[in-house]
Order: C-alpha cells, then structure tokens, then sequence
C-alpha cells in the first residue's frame, strides 16, 4: 500500500515537472496596430502569454504616446507648440522630446548639415499625394530658414528655442528609430528579455529567439522587378542587440516628366537627392540608425560611406545607379537574394 502511494506521488512529480516544463518554454507572441502614422509590429519571446500582452501593450502605449509629442501636423504636439514659437520664446519641453532633438542636433554636426530637422518649412511644401512640386518662390524664401546651428537646446531649463520665426523641425527622419528604442525600454523594464520592436522601417531587435538564433530582417530591393514583387528582397541577415533603418526614395515619391521626386531633401537646395536609391543603416541605437540612415542618402555613396567609417556605423548605400557599396565592418554579414543591381 505505501509502495503504491509512493509510486502514485512519484508519477505526479513527474507528470507535474512535465506540465510545468511545458507551460515555461519562451514562445513567440506577435501583434501589429496602426501608429505613428504607420504600421508597428512588436514581437516578444516570453513563456507566459499574459505578461506577453502586457508587455507589448505597454511598448504600443510608449510608440504611441512620444508619436502624439513628435507629430508635424497635429496642432497640439510639443514639436508644433516649438514651432509656432519660432522667433518668439523657448518652449518647455518633455524629456523625450528634448533627448530626441538632442541626438538630431548631434547628427547634423557629424554629417555636416546634410541630415537637417530644420528642414520643415521646406518639406511642409512638398506634397507627395497630390504629387505636386513645391512653389519656386516659396520654395526660395523657406530654404534659408533651415539651419540645425539656429535651434537653442537648454537642457537645465528642459527647453528648445528656434531662432527664426518661421522656423520649422521635423524629426520625421528619426522620430521612427527613436520610437523603437523607447519600446525596446519598455519591454525590458517590464521583464521581457528578447524582442523585435519594427515601426515600419526602423526595427530594433534584443535577445535570441526561443530557438536560440538571432533576428532576421530583410533589406528591400529599392527597384523590384515587378509590381508584384514590391517586397522582394535584396538581401537579409541576423539582427543582435541593434537595430536597423532604411530609407529610399522608393517609400514616398511621384515621377514627373522622368524626374523621380522623394521625401529625401537635401536642405542646401531644397530637392530631393538622385544618388541614393536607399541606404540601411545598423547602429546599435534606433535613432541613430534612423537619422544616419536618411543622412547618408542625402550625401550619396561616396560621402555617406565617408560617413559612416568616420563614425564606426554600418551600412550599406545604394546609389542612383543601382551600385551596392558596403561598409567594412558589414562585408561578410550580409546573405544577397538576388544579382546586385
Ligand atoms: P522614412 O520616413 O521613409 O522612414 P526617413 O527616416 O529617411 O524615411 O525620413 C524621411 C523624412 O525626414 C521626410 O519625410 C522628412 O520629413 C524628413 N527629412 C527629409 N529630408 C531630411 C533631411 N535632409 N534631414 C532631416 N530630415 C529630413
Ligand atoms: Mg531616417
């Protein structure tokens, strides 16, 4: 009798060791919802699906919450509250808004201008739904009004002062990196030990798989060979504990007269450039990928490689001509799908 009590308890054990094995393996729990104005999928490995959703609900609520701070258009975001104070006083400012503002004013430096948020005034007149071309003469009086050196950042006193009246930033070059990084945070701060965090372009992965491999993104083929094939890509590779942006002149542009127009300007004329297709650009922070990302494209190839080895950033540029250029520390990481050009 006591044997068989012995053996009874001795099968619960096992079975309840079995159970609970099963219920702690780390899965992988997905979901994707509309926000800053695109699509944001947030992927999380955890062995409880309800911690799981907390979690991703959270990092949602972070995305969506810095994207009503950042947003251009809205009339009661913090960028548009400093923008209507151009010329006229500081603005105080969230923690975020001036962490962001900062690593932009950083990146301007370093690409000398090229990656410019003051570029608002200028790509306030773009339209790229109505695929209209900007007004010549307003075009020539909102084009001195972009200059990063006019934007005053008072950390002490959590302020931002544009110079000019009529001054405008935009961060839509960075405000998606830096948004992943925020919900990276997030995610983590609530326990979640690996993850992907995608607004649209701009992803940032942690952590492994539950099958203990890394990440995996796909770099798009800037020119794809058919309509049908929109998504085809050039090439993939794992992604560790960095993220990685893309920007091209394929995401939001018209064709006029053979001339392809994008949202990629170059603040010294005010056009879009024609020497970047697209650029992918891998940093182990979101914002700086973002912003170093549209930055190198508005240099083009040759500069923006100059770029990035100054900077130790990775990258891969490629230009107007469809030529792919890597940098050094990329060679060898990349898996190409198809034939180079
Ligand atoms: P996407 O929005 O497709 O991810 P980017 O990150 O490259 O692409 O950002 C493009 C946006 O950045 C434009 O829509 C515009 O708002 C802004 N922008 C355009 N040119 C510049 C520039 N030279 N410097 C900073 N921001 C820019
Ligand atoms: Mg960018």
């Amino acid at each position: 009798m006591a044997m068989r009590l012995f053996r009874l308890i001795l099968v619960m054990i096992a079975g309840g060791v079995l159970l609970s094995c099963g219920a702690d393996r780390p899965e992988l729990f997905k979901e994707s919802r509309a926000s800053m104005d695109t699509l944001v999928s947030v992927t999380v490995v955890s062995a409880s699906e309800a911690e799981a959703r907390a979690a991703i609900d959270q990092a949602f609520s972070t995305i969506t919450s810095l994207g009503r701070q950042l947003d251009f258009f809205s009339p009661d975001s913090e960028v548009t509250a400093i923008n209507r104070a151009a010329g006229e006083r500081p603005v105080r400012v969230s923690p975020p808004v001036l962490d962001i503002i900062a690593k932009a004013l950083s990146v301007s430096e370093q690409s000398g201008g090229a990656f410019d948020i003051t570029i608002g005034p200028v790509s306030a007149l773009w339209d790229f739904h109505a695929e209209r071309l900007p007004d010549p003469a307003a075009l020539r009086k909102a084009l001195p009004l972009v200059n990063y050196k006019d934007v005053v950042l008072d950390a002490a006193q959590s302020t931002v002062f544009l110079k000019r009246k009529g001054m405008k930033i935009d961060l839509g070059a960075i405000a998606k990196g830096y948004a992943a990084d925020r919900a990276v945070e997030t995610l983590r701060e609530r326990g979640i030990t690996a993850g992907l965090v995608a607004v649209a372009g701009d992803i940032k992965a942690f952590g492994l798989k539950p099958d203990g491999s890394a990440w995996r993104i796909g770099i798009k083929n800037p020119r794809p060979a058919g309509a049908s094939s929109a998504d085809e890509l050039l090439a993939t590779t794992g992604l560790r504990d960095r993220a990685v942006s893309t920007s091209g002149d394929y995401e939001r542009f018209f064709i006029r007269e053979g001339v392809r127009y994008h949202h990629l300007i170059d603040p010294r004329t005010g056009y879009p450039v024609n020497h970047c297709r697209g650029a992918s650009v891998f940093s182990r922070e979101g914002a700086l990928a973002d912003a170093f990302s549209t930055a190198v494209c508005i240099l083009g190839p040759e500069k923006g490689m100059q770029l990035l080895h100054r900077t130790g950033i990775e990258g891969l540029i490629i230009g107007g001509d469809g030529a792919i250029t890597v940098s050094e520390g990329l060679k060898g990481t990349l898996e190409f799908r198809t034939h180079k050009s």
